[in-house]
């Protein structure tokens, strides 16, 4: 019987030992860990108003980048959505707000200014710096995170890192996984498991169709 254990755990980092576990669906679990469980990131960004020195683009991608916290009980990703609509619904994006006016001297405008309309759904940390202000500049944006990928693009990643090691016992390895923040490294490795036994009973289900035709 295939078994997994903790070996250590803390709030980004967790090891599990996998055991009885074929080499192919250890490796393929560590890839979904990285890259196949899905989190919030900023996707559509509208620049209202942009007088900083960083150009519109700079701006999109640095929000890209910020961490966002993920709640996989309330959100599904959009093509799993009942909307089907290109611009989403509350049940597939959340938007967030910077409104941030001038100041008398130059000052860096952080996560901590991205306001969301969800309690949970918001930057990871606030002291991620996004755009430097001088006097005389302002940044107004509007933005919608949505629950994506990383075999999309890397700013869904679900893990800075997710490594698989082999023990001295056959069959036995450990996998590693470092969350972003998004989701809990638990949280990762157990939607990873999910994730890699539906993709499994797919193909089993594929095979069957193949077998019975
Ligand atoms: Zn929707």
């Amino acid at each position: 019987m295939p078994s997994l254990e903790v070996i250590s755990q803390d709030k980004q980092t967790m090891s599990v030992k996998l055991k009885g576990v074929p080499l192919q669906y250890a490796n393929a679990l560590r890839r979904i860990c990285l890259n196949g469980v899905p989190v919030f990131a900023i996707d559509t960004v509208d620049i209202i108003e942009n007088s900083s020195v960083l150009a519109d683009e700079g701006v999109a991608h640095r929000l890209g980048m910020i961490p966002i916290h993920t709640d996989l009980s309330r959100f599904v990703e959009p093509s799993k959505c009942e909307c089907k609509s290109e611009s989403g619904c509350s049940n597939c994006r959340v938007m967030l707000t910077i409104d941030a006016e001038e100041g008398d001297t130059t000052r860096t405008i952080t996560s901590t200014e991205l306001k969301s309309e969800d309690e949970v759904v918001k930057p990871t940390s606030d002291k991620i710096p996004i755009v430097a202000l001088a006097p005389g500049q302002r940044l107004k944006i509007e933005v919608y995170a949505r629950l994506g990928r990383g075999t999309e693009h890397a700013k869904w990643n679900a893990s800075n890192i997710s490594t698989l090691t082999h023990t001295d016992k056959e069959g036995e390895y450990v996998l590693t996984v470092e969350s972003t923040g998004a989701l809990s490294p638990q949280q990762i490795i157990l939607s990873g498991v999910d994730e890699l036994s539906s993709r499994l009973e797919e193909f089993k289900e594929i095979l069957v169709e193949i077998k019975t035709q």
